[in-house]
């Protein structure tokens, strides 16, 4: 808490000595506190980095100034298909089609995924189910955020459409449900806010497994939740070590569900200061 009759003081301190004191400015912090725990900083550390100013969206969804935008309504230019053949290992143009600020799955053309790869990351994303309805469990608007193209955060139209828990929208697929499901009726967008903890290595070894904690239309559904491994269908997941940063995925599960506003932030670290 700041206290003015503090910096009253240090004011009154220069009219009388007529010189700048020595000891930091009171309303910036102080160095005669205790330190903090397992910190290398005082409680108020005058000498501690501030953290970057960033802009925050203009609307609640918007992305803030340090975001790095994959669609903002007009095309998909950060994102291709896994190339085959003679343009194996590149990603190729994708012909999904984009409408009037959103775009949809064209089915049977495989996932589509980022240009920029990414690790620890904050992400938004929202989605819509396709109308008319069409399709029971599985096969009714599914999709699926697939970060660093393994790890699943399940898109479904679980409206009136009874599937296994750990497969509805919002669950990490085939490892846990959502905490509770939030869903809107098919055609209306939803949003996705996710946190996600990439997985780390020393050498071949699993150092810290993947952590997910998600906002499903504004309402937590995995609150920092371990994952088990990338997703799979009708196993146990398991780890196998892999890079850094990947590709984020949007799955192709042959529904035309609809995407928009995707953005990404790439988290940093605590005391990293403004770059
Ligand atoms: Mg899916």
């Amino acid at each position: 808490m700041l206290r003015p009759a503090t910096a009253f003081t240090a004011l009154l301190a220069f009219a009388v000595t007529g010189t700048a004191q020595t000891n930091p400015n009171p309303d910036l912090g102080f160095k005669d506190t205790p330190m903090l725990p397992n910190q290398k900083w005082h409680v108020h550390d005058p000498d501690r980095p501030h953290p970057a100013v960033i802009k925050p969206g203009a609307t609640p969804g918007a992305p803030s100034s340090d975001a790095v935008v994959l669609f903002d309504g007009k095309d998909l230019s950060k994102w291709g298909h896994a190339g085959r053949g003679g343009e194996s290992g590149k990603l190729i143009d994708t012909k999904w089609p984009v409408h009037d600020g959103y775009f949809e799955v064209a089915t049977g053309s495989g996932p589509l995924f980022s240009r920029d790869k990414f690790g620890d990351i904050q992400l938004h994303v929202e989605w819509s189910a396709p109308t008319p309805v069409r399709g029971n469990s599985q096969g009714r608007g599914n999709s699926g955020i697939l970060i660093m193209g393994l790890y699943e955060i399940q898109v479904l139209d679980v409206w009136n459409n009874p599937t296994y828990a750990d497969g509805g929208a919002g669950a990490i697929y085939g490892q846990w449900p959502p905490l509770v499901s939030v869903p809107k009726p098919p055609g209306e967008w939803q949003t996705y806010d996710i946190v996600f903890e990439a997985p780390k290595w020393e050498g071949d070894k699993l150092a810290k497994p993947a952590f997910q904690t998600v906002f499903w239309n504004g309402v937590v559904v995995h609150n920092r939740k371990e994952v088990m491994g990338p997703m799979v269908y009708r196993q146990v997941a398991h780890y196998t070590p892999h890079e850094a940063e990947l590709p984020l995925a949007l799955q192709d599960h042959n529904n035309p569900v609809r995407y928009r506003n995707i953005w990404v932030r790439r988290l940093g670290t605590y005391d990293q200061g403004a770059k």
